[in-house]
């Protein structure tokens, strides 16, 4: 199937709260504008560098979202325009892109990674340091950040049980730290689900889903 049938497909499948990041990361150029043509405008990278050499080459309305583990030493490649970045999992990650984003005067819209799998390989931080973090007196001082939400990533198994289980503690995660957020009408967003497991992903709750092989096909 083609990309722009794939695409199709799966917004058809989408409730409208949900968001699609397409997930173009390894994939030339070319693939990313047959879905561009196609309506999508938010696309999902996992390395710094590529993202910014797409950012560079396509059109300037796409949404960028770096979904990868982010090295705070790179931060800055892409402080001038990434539009959310899902994986913050720590706190002087933070704090480096709050001076990234008072370098560019922009407010950088980030998602705290929330460590919801059993398997150690995962990153993320516990849902009890998130809430230390949102409450603490040094987040309050960071002006050029705004959390806009969570992300995780379910265990990798064929255990429906088990990702559904992980799924529901991102979405009960998502709705205790709601609680502390002053900014409430921006903290709602629950990035979760990949090809695999979207749909069990939004019946949990999600709110954003990060598809990229059943858009572009497998990645070698
Ligand atoms: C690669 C990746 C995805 C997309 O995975 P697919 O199985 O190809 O849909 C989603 N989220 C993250 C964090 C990824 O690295």
């Amino acid at each position: 199937m083609s990309i722009s049938n794939n695409l199709k497909q799966i917004k058809a499948t989408l409730p409208d709260h949900v968001t699609l990041v397409a997930v173009s990361k390894t994939k030339p150029i070319p693939d990313l504008m047959e879905a561009y043509e196609n309506g999508q405008r938010i696309f999902g990278e996992n390395k710094i560098q590529d993202m910014a050499d797409k950012f560079e080459a396509m059109p300037k309305d796409i949404q960028w979202h770096m979904i990868g583990h982010v090295q705070r030493n790179k931060v800055k490649y892409m402080a001038s325009f990434v539009a959310l970045i899902h994986g913050v999992d720590n706190y002087k990650l933070l704090e480096e892109i709050n001076k990234q984003g008072e370098k560019h005067n922009r407010t950088i819209n980030c998602l705290l990674q929330i460590k919801i799998a059993s398997e150690d390989s995962k990153f993320g931080m516990s849902p009890t340091l998130a809430s230390e973090i949102l409450q603490s007196q040094d987040f309050s001082t960071l002006k050029n950040i705004q959390i806009t939400g969570v992300m995780g990533m379910a265990s990798f198994t064929e255990d429906e049980q088990q990702v559904e289980t992980e799924f529901k503690l991102l979405k009960s995660t998502f709705d205790n730290l709601k609680e502390l957020n002053t900014n409430k009408s921006v903290f709602n967003t629950i990035s979760m689900g990949m090809s695999g497991d979207y749909k069990l992903a939004i019946q949990s709750g999600s709110t954003m889903v990060r598809v990229g092989s059943s858009i572009f096909g497998t990645r070698s």
